[in-house]
């Protein structure tokens, strides 16, 4: 193993704007480090970072992007629908996951021509440790998530607690953790928690492609969850590197404006809008790249935030976006001129997040999101919704204190556009308490400690700075 030669990764992320976002930023950390990068997607997915990697390249950085294509008619999905943000149903979603297996070969005629040293593949595609072995190099583990709540997953699946509870909405402890971490049934997606099915039977796969591959890199950092990687890599037998967070790599504005995909408004005029705001007195309201919220929901969270008398920027991305604006409350927007400022479609999340007016952050608690917002020093409202969100909030809430809880009770993935599952009450009373009073400024305090903390894991000698590097090296001499 020499030193000096230049590694070459490939990763392959998840087909999601909350993978994709974070892989283009290790993508560019690892070639800040002299490392040679392929990122391998299909064309729609290469073209929300086309931008960004041009750029990149021009500043020198040895990133390049391999299109494969989307296997749309094999897979009986219409054509275009390449990412998870397009997927709009239960019966959509298993099609697009019955995709994944067919990306096998072309993934592996890609190793073969590019013969990179280490492939970094999401957990979902089960098969790519096996591909990565057929050439004998590692296959690293990427699934956009941290490590708390990817050991709370492993242990419900494993000792699947919630069997022997009564009723859907009755505590039961998640065994085997460092700490003790309390979840009801309802927090679960059903394939979960119900009998054997197809769904669960592709989770497991998951779990155990992730369990047989050479280790798993986080966007997180190990401050933030120090009990956690020790016991994820101690009762897990994994390699762990925290890495995060990761945005922290990006200083350009452009690129913090271009995450993902081209902003609904123009950054210049959002960044106005918040300059004539005072600090930490404007509430960012977004919930991530995929939910869309139902109509009764939008007018539910209109009434709130109107209650609540807070400044806010609200993207709004709702079930059907054909219909008219009805969830609009009469007069809502014209009451709120000034006051409020709207977002349909895409906003620049980053920025909003790092500008000083923003004093609070009403999430689903996506993990990218949840990384962004600690990075920026900014409290949370949490609300979630799917995925593993319920689990990041017991993080941010329980265990790093750094936000107020709606209450969101129960796991979905759709929204049921007559319904709203979180009141316009429980909406004000927890953004009142995030941003008014002594609590909000202990937990603002909280949040400042972990802006710290983030900034220092990533500098020189910090924490995440050292597990890259040894990743580094670590991946330097297991090269042939
Ligand atoms: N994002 C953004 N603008 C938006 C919505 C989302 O820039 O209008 C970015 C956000 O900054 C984050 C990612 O998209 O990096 C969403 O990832 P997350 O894990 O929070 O949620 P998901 O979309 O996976 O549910």
């Amino acid at each position: 193993a020499s030193k000096s030669r230049q590694l070459h990764i490939m990763f392959f992320p998840q087909f999601a704007q909350g993978h994709l976002i974070p892989t283009v930023d290790m993508a560019r950390l690892f070639a800040r480090h002299g490392v040679k990068v392929t990122i391998a997607t299909t064309p729609l997915n290469a073209h929300l970072f086309a931008n960004t990697i041009q750029r990149d390249r021009e500043l020198g950085l040895e990133i390049s992007t391999c299109i494969i294509k989307f296997p749309s008619a094999e897979a009986g999905l219409p054509e275009g629908c390449e990412n998870l943000s397009s997927i709009t149903s239960e019966e959509m979603l298993d099609k697009f996951r019955k995709a994944f297996n067919l990306f096998q070969p072309p993934i592996e005629q890609l190793i073969e021509e590019h013969r990179p040293d280490c492939l970094v593949a999401d957990m979902t595609f089960i098969w790519a440790t096996d591909a990565a072995s057929k050439f004998g190099i590692p296959r690293l583990v990427f699934n956009g998530t941290n490590c708390f709540a990817l050991s709370i997953i492993h242990s419900l699946m494993r000792h699947e607690p919630f069997r022997n509870i009564a009723t859907d909405f009755e505590s039961f402890d998640v065994p085997g953790l460092p700490d003790q971490i309390k979840m009801t049934r309802m927090q679960l997606p059903n394939h979960m928690r119900e009998e054997d099915n197809e769904r669960k039977k592709l989770l497991k796969e998951a779990l155990k492609s992730e369990l047989t591959s050479y280790g798993v890199i986080f966007n997180s950092f190990y401050e933030l969850e120090p009990a956690y990687k020790e016991h994820y890599s101690k009762i897990l037998g994994r390699k762990v590197w925290h890495i995060g967070p990761v945005s922290l790599c990006n200083k350009n504005n452009d690129d913090k404006a271009e995450r993902g995909d081209v902003a609904s408004i123009d950054r210049h005029e959002c960044l106005r809008w918040l300059d004539s705001k005072k600090p930490n007195s404007v509430l960012y309201i977004c919930f991530g790249s995929m939910f869309r919220s139902s109509a009764a929901q939008l007018n539910e969270i209109a009434k709130g935030l109107e209650a609540s008398g807070q400044n806010f920027i609200w993207v709004v991305r709702k079930v059907n976006s054909e219909d008219k604006e009805e969830w609009l409350a009469e007069g809502f927007e014209e009451r709120m001129e000034g006051k409020g400022l709207i977002i349909r479609g895409w906003a620049p999340q980053v920025l909003i997040l790092d500008h000083e007016a923003t004093g609070g952050f009403m999430t689903h608690c996506g993990w990218n999101s949840t990384i962004e917002s600690i990075t920026a020093g900014v409290p949370m409202v949490t609300w979630p919704l799917h995925a593993e969100q319920f689990a990041n909030e017991k993080l941010i809430i329980d265990i790093l204190k750094a936000g107020v809880s709606t209450g969101a009770k129960e796991w979905s993935r759709w929204a049921d556009d007559t319904k709203f599952k979180v009141t316009k009450d429980d909406i004000q009373r927890a953004v009142t308490r995030l941003m008014v009073g002594e609590e909000a400024e202990q937990i603002r305090n909280r949040a400042r400690e972990l802006k710290e903390m983030a900034r220092r894991a990533v500098e020189e000698g910090g924490s995440s700075y050292s597990d890259l590097n040894a990743l580094l090296d670590e991946l330097r001499l297991n090269c042939p």
